[in-house]
């Protein structure tokens, strides 16, 4: 069996996510994916956790305003400025009010292809443009121009890794040495085993 199993991702529910009940609804998406929970936490995260959180890959920035500008055109709609930086650093000012206004509940998954597989179960940065079926298209009616136009972020419940990389850095984040828990998950045998031989009696 090779080590692809092994790769991880951070998924943080949002306090949008907790105030609208939607705990369980989430995790259950999660686990019934054959991902393994091998770390989970419930805590308020502070304003400049929340900046470090957001600022650990250098070119989050840019790229997060380049999207949100981006969406807005697609849509018709004028930006209220064209540079990338100043329209990223907005996006981080409201998530630092957003993120710190309530309890999140802060998980590591862990298993092939994680960080993808979260991603299409959490859909679409933009809920307007998420599919049906993801968490964000299936509990959210949000869009950037709504969060655009009250100076607020956009509210789709949860935050997932977008890449191995920023998992590793996220990871490293949230949880300490020994937090995380390495253990065996029956179903794994099921999902990764090469000859299936354990099952017949
Ligand atoms: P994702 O969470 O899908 O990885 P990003 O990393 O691009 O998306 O952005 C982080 C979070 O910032 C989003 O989940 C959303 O809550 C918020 N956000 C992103 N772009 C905007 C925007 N243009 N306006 C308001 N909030 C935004
Ligand atoms: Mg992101």
């Amino acid at each position: 069996m090779h080590n692809f199993h092994k790769e991880r991702t951070l998924v943080v529910i949002k306090p949008d996510g907790v105030q609208r009940s939607l705990i369980g609804e989430i995790i259950k998406r999660f686990e019934r994916s054959g991902l393994k929970l091998i770390g989970l936490k419930f805590i308020v995260p502070s304003a400049e956790f929340i900046e470090a959180h957001y600022t650990l890959d250098k070119n989050w920035l840019v790229n997060v305003g380049n999207k949100s500008i981006q969406g807005l055109k697609d849509k018709g709609i004028v930006p209220s400025t064209e540079d990338p930086e100043t329209a990223g650093r907005k996006v981080l000012d409201t998530l630092k009010k957003y993120m710190v206004s309530g309890p999140v509940v802060v998980m590591a998954w862990q298993g092939a292809n994680a960080v993808k597989i979260v991603r299409k179960i959490v859909g679409n940065t933009e809920p307007l443009a998420s599919d049906v079926g993801t968490i964000r298209g299936d509990f959210v009616l949000d869009s950037y121009n709504f969060a655009d136009a009250d100076a607020r972020s956009v509210r789709n419940l949860v935050h997932a890794s977008g890449s191995v990389e920023e998992a590793d850095m996220e990871l490293g984040h949230w949880f300490k040495e020994g937090e995380l828990v390495n253990y065996r998950l029956v179903q794994e045998q099921i999902l990764y085993d090469v000859n299936l031989d354990g099952i017949l009696e």
